[in-house]
């Protein structure tokens, strides 16, 4: 398992990016580094902006050997982004502690 700290807005929304200055309220969330991307189903390996449950490759739209998605594939992806349920997005997940 590993940990990550995300910001929370007023809004109930959550950010991976600093903003402590904003308001934006720190807390941790742990997720499990092997459990599948919810894009292309390899383990997730580290968080990425677009969650604990999705890879640094997928947010990228690369794959795991560096090569940059082409236009078919980067629809067929986004496709499953919006099929797939979140899993373990931070909203579903317990908070591991408030800072
Ligand atoms: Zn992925």
């Amino acid at each position: 398992m590993r940990e990550l700290t995300l910001y929370r807005h007023p809004d109930g929304g959550v950010s991976i990016i600093k903003g402590t200055e904003l308001g934006l309220v720190p807390f941790t969330v742990t997720y499990d580094e092997n459990a599948p991307c919810r894009i292309c189903g390899e383990p997730v390996v580290s968080a990425s902006m677009g969650g604990t449950d999705v890879c640094p490759w997928c947010d990228c739209g690369r794959d795991r050997d560096g090569k940059q998605w082409g236009y078919r594939k980067l629809l067929e992806m986004g496709e499953r982004a919006r099929n797939s349920v979140k899993t373990h997005s931070p909203e579903t997940q317990s908070v591991a502690k408030e800072k």
